[in-house]
């Protein structure tokens, strides 16, 4: 019988032939591979304890019945960085991805929308390695860049703006002397999110959706408008909090400049109860936004 020896990575990844693969227990792993020695023996792998720090080794025995006969394989487990999770912490990266929009707060939310993304894909290798930031944005410097290019793509399905990945070839691998290929993700967010209202060409339109376009209504038609970013001139407008003054003929607020009684441009769909709480919009009118 020989003795069984794993070299394991906390991503829950073991070493095969100088290859990282994963594996979902470690009890069944190692009843496969005394299964490979006596294929006809009955395997009895007990709760085996892993190491726990970097470079511990843990001894365990496994029995094997073979016919009456029991036979006892020693097993041992060693824990060890793999390739990809050694990298974290460090100076590699293969891709650059540059997020930049004119509202920080939006920012913000995108890059915690990241680095909880990342957070959940340190089993596949990949960590935002050093954080630079911009005067407009962040650029974060990962360490995957197939997974890079992907999450930029959800931050464009999440947040809007346009996506751009440009491939360079950067250096050579000093040790391996392999050509080490990186690439630079740009996503330009809109500074306005999902249920803003914006200005577009004199017109109040709600966002209605956002990705690779903005699918926007406008609040005075009802109509609906698909629209890319590049060129698109427009303002944010801001919302107000104010009071139903009337509902009959027609819905009336409070103006929040002027305070007078104002009927409003749009028909929203909901019903609304005089004095009820409303937010809207001024331009040109006022527009009901609830
Ligand atoms: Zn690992």
């Amino acid at each position: 019988m020989k003795a069984i020896a794993l070299t394991l990575c906390s991503c829950n990844r073991y070493l095969d032939k100088n290859q990282w693969k994963p594996y979902k227990s470690i009890e069944k792993l190692v009843a496969d591979k005394v299964k490979k020695q006596v294929p006809k023996g009955k395997v009895l792998v007990k709760n085996l304890e892993l190491p726990q720090a970097l470079k511990d080794k843990r001894d365990h025995e496994v029995i094997v019945k073979v016919k009456k006969e029991e036979k006892i394989i020693p097993v041992s487990l060693k824990l060890v960085k793999c390739d990809a999770c050694a990298r974290e912490g460090t100076q590699y990266f293969e891709a650059i991805l540059q997020v930049r929009c004119s509202n920080y707060e939006i920012l913000e939310k995108s890059i915690n929308f990241l680095q909880k993304r990342v957070s959940e894909l340190r089993h596949k290798g990949m960590f935002i390695n050093k954080v630079e930031q911009q005067d407009d944005g962040f650029d974060l410097y990962m360490t995957n860049r197939k997974i890079t290019q992907n999450l930029g793509k959800e931050l464009q399905e999440a947040f809007g703006g346009e996506y751009n990945a440009s491939p360079q070839l950067f250096t050579k691998n000093k040790q391996t002397s392999k050509n080490v290929y990186r690439v630079n993700v740009l996503v330009r967010l809109p500074s306005f999110e999902r249920g803003d209202i914006i200005l577009v060409d004199d017109r109040v339109y709600k966002v209605e959706k956002l990705g690779s376009k903005i699918k926007l209504t406008d609040l005075a038609t009802n109509n609906q408008l698909i629209s890319g970013y590049t060129k698109l001139s427009y303002a944010v407008l801001k919302k107000h909090t104010t009071y139903v003054s009337r509902t009959r003929p027609y819905l009336e607020v409070i103006n929040p400049f002027d305070f007078q009684s104002s009927m409003v441009r749009n028909r929203p769909a909901n019903m609304f109860e005089l004095g009820q709480e409303i937010k809207v919009v001024v331009h040109k009118g006022i527009f009901v936004v609830d």
